[in-house]
């Protein structure tokens, strides 16, 4: 049997219909029984596992369905529970792993973080000391017993490997790293060997922290590590597997005592294929290569990686060779077949997961001769004509983008000399006060907007409905005494999606659902072809809010790096030069918006930092891209334009150059969750633009004391003048409702004014 096998490293959960999330929710509201919950799990799982058999896929993966997450599930599956949670040992249930993840009225939930770098967020381990880990369920052997008694499917079971699993973890007590995995390895150990013992053929851990910067002491862990479950479990084959990034250093990891490695060919291909024909690969390990894109939603140029493969075969014989996706297919949709509004050229191109699965059985079959490489064909032709599509070719953005390189970024004038302009401009007072632009989306707001989407509503209604919005919230802040106001974004659902509809160049998708965390799921919007501006998005409801009073309304944008980053990018042109387009169609809203009288306009990143490259060594380049893209949404204002931006994140230490870089004369980021830290670094870093620390937190509806909040500001005060310091909450108060809303602002505007008086 001299042949390549297909395989995957993990299916979507949520079901084509998002079943899987109304299975949970109506669990949690008590609509649903334990055990029809459980039943309904059951079914869906089997129906993921039966639908990849019949797709031809040679080794499926078991154990990758959660509940929720992959990571709680091996945190609960060694007892590792948060103290605050009620817990005797033995097998974790479903109730205390739901309360884990969501928190109770007596516990609060344990910390949800990002998954590398997409928008999954997993549920951070507390590796509390006072319990010691345990194997309460192996549940790795109950799927894989499941699946092969259900289905007669001989699996690939998946799990966390144990490196990740502490490095992802908070790390509490007096134990080590390194002690902390050593507690967990016989656990692992104890599962590998069972699930052996039952015939698991190949066993996926997942180790993807080797592909991001891996110090010296944690490579000796990882060698230890492995070295001792080769022991432990001496049957058991274990593919050792990294995504989202090459490995850190290749040729330690092809050391490792495991029986095959897994790469990611997209991210990083070029170092592991250079790697590969450099380096060599062992002659005694399958090689398992992501060839096809696990996060993105196009598809491959099938031709073009089988002629890759012809070249690895040189290095590996067939029989060594495992075709898969790059990562787990979670993160891309389920099947393309369900959208019946994207025109053909488009959806021709796209492959969600069911499509890519297709894939990589289709290249199995054409490198195993069981099929003609004109197989392959059509993946090619079907990209080509989306490359060659109106879409695609926009002279007139292209020769935009071909300018950028002679165009100056800058915006003309330095900082201190536009804040003087600015100053005389606006004639604002010392600590000036403002909000970061949502205001409560109530129901009400919803349900117009969703009548009016069905037609059910006309736009003058539904006009007139916001319109009365904006008049009853520019009142409200002119009573606040707030100095710069918002219009409140009534109008917008999310971020990206409501200046996605609006520009040229995106496509929205009825099913395209990716879980973002636990039942949550977003739509991406795709980015298919050249982003222009067709008209002003903003500038109506703007307008409209500044005619209703003499303070300055600030207009509101979202960012082209924000944009970017929350969409399914295009792979046919550079990031850069994505970005930029993007930038530059955000260009004519702000310059439309400035030709309208608004003085004041904020573009939000609050996604900058999460794009940030798993390795460091990438970071400069990704940063001095998205500075440009920011710098050139915003250079063609007059100088006594106000530009201010947004972050919603404080751990922006390591990023403060690019900040600064940005040149926006007013930021505003989070503060309250940093513990101080964020002031600590303005100690080091002298920062001399407009600046506003969240003065209270915005995640919870408590309404903040006003000494609370003049601690902030005079912390504040001893690293920043009070020239340059603005005084908002954290973030947007679209989650909120009205009335504490309304209260903290007053406490926050009180607070203000009286911090004026001791300057
Ligand atoms: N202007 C947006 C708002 O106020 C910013 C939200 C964000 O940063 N995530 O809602
Ligand atoms: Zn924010």
């Amino acid at each position: 049997m001299s042949k390549v096998r297909s395989s995957s490293l993990g299916y979507p959960r949520i079901g084509g219909q998002r079943e899987w999330k109304k299975n949970l929710e109506a669990f949690w509201a008590g609509k649903r029984s334990k055990t029809d919950f459980l039943q309904e799990q059951k079914s869906l799982r089997l129906s993921y596992l039966q639908k990849q058999q019949q797709l031809g896929l040679d080794l499926i993966p078991v154990g990758d369905f959660s509940d929720y997450d992959h990571v709680l599930d091996t945190a609960v599956a060694f007892g590792i529970v948060p103290e605050r949670f009620a817990y005797a040992g033995g097998k974790v249930e479903e109730e205390t792993y739901f309360a884990i993840a969501r928190g109770t009225d007596d516990a609060v939930a344990a910390e949800m973080t990002k998954w590398f770098n997409t928008n999954y967020h997993y549920i951070v381990p507390e590796l509390t000391a006072s319990r010691e880990p345990a194997l309460v369920d192996n549940r790795w052997l109950r799927l894989y017993e499941e699946a092969k008694s259900e289905l007669g499917i001989n699996g690939k079971p998946v799990l966390l490997g144990p490196v990740s699993f502490v490095k992802l973890a908070k790390q509490y007590g007096n134990k080590s790293f390194s002690e902390h995995v050593q507690t967990l390895v016989p656990l692992y150990g104890q599962v590998l060997a069972e699930l052996a013992q039952a015939g698991a053929p190949l066993i996926q851990v997942d180790e993807p922290i080797l592909a991001g910067d891996v110090t010296e002491a944690e490579w000796a862990v990882v060698e230890e590590t492995y070295q001792s479950l080769a022991k432990l479990a001496p049957n058991a084959k274990l593919l050792l597997q990294t995504y989202f990034e090459s490995v850190a250093d290749y040729n330690r990891f092809i050391q490792l005592p495991v029986a095959g490695l897994g790469f990611d060919f997209v991210a990083g291909k070029e170092e592991t294929f250079q790697n590969l024909r450099v380096n060599g690969f062992p002659n005694d390990k399958l090689l398992a290569l992501g060839v096809i894109d696990g996060r993105n939603i196009w598809r491959t140029d099938l031709t073009a990686v089988n002629a890759e493969l012809k070249e690895v075969l040189q290095v590996v014989e067939r029989e060594r060779l495992i075709l898969q996706p790059s990562s787990s297919l979670l993160h891309v949709p389920v099947t393309v077949q369900s959208e019946e509004k994207i025109a053909d050229e488009l959806k021709e191109a796209i492959a969600f997961a069911d499509e890519k699965i297709i894939e990589i059985v289709s290249l199995a079959k054409v490198v195993n001769g069981h099929e003609p490489p004109s197989l392959l064909e059509a993946s090619k032709h079907a990209l080509g004509r989306l490359n060659a599509s109106e879409a695609r070719n926009n002279q007139s953005v292209q020769q935009e983008v071909a300018q950028i390189s002679s165009e100056d970024p800058s915006r003309g004038l330095d900082a201190p000399t536009r804040a003087k302009l600015q100053a005389a401009k606006l004639k604002l007072p010392l600590l000036p006060t403002t909000t970061i632009g949502s205001f409560p989306q109530t129901k009400e707001i919803r349900k117009k907007r969703l009548d009016w989407r069905k037609g059910k509503l006309d736009s003058a209604g539904y006009e007139t409905f916001i319109n009365a919005e904006i008049d009853r919230w520019i009142a409200i802040q002119e009573q606040l005494g707030l100095d710069v106001l918002v219009h409140g974004e009534f109008e917008r659902t999310d971020m990206v999606e409501f200046f996605g509809e609006k520009l040229g160049g995106f496509q929205f998708t009825t099913y395209g659902w990716v879980q973002s965390y636990g039942s949550r799921c977003v739509k991406p919007p795709i980015i298919y072809g050249d982003v222009y501006f067709k008209q002003p998005m903003t500038v109506k409801e703007t307008v409209y809010a500044q005619s209703k009073t003499d303070k300055p309304v600030k207009g509101m944008l979202t960012g082209p790096v924000t944009i970017y980053n929350w969409s399914f990018p295009r792979a046919d042109i550079t990031e850069g030069e994505a970005v930029n387009q993007i930038a530059l169609a955000l260009r004519k809203e702000v310059l439309a918006l400035e030709k309208h009288g608004i003085g004041v306009i904020q573009v939000d990143e609050p996604a900058l930092r999460e794009g940030l490259p798993l390795k460091r060594a990438k970071w400069q380049s990704y940063l001095d891209q998205s500075v440009t893209a920011f710098q050139l949404t915003v250079n063609q204002v007059k100088p006594e334009t106000q530009i201010h931006t947004h972050m919603c994140y404080s751990d922006f230490q390591d990023i403060i150059e690019a900040i600064d870089g940005l040149d926006a004369d007013v930021i505003s980021i989070e503060m309250s969750r940093s513990h101080g830290e964020l002031i600590s670094s303005f100690e080091e870093y002298t920062y001399n633009k407009g600046i506003g620390l969240g003065v209270y937190d915005i995640h919870s509806p408590r309404v903040p004391a006003k000494e609370e909040i003049a601690r902030n500001i005079e912390r504040a005060l001893n690293v920043l003048h009070p020239k340059q310091f603005w005084v908002n909450p954290d973030c947007g108060l679209k989650t909120r409702q009205e009335p504490e809303t309304v209260a903290a602002l007053k406490v926050m505007v009180e607070a203000a004014k009286e911090a004026r008086q001791t300057l």
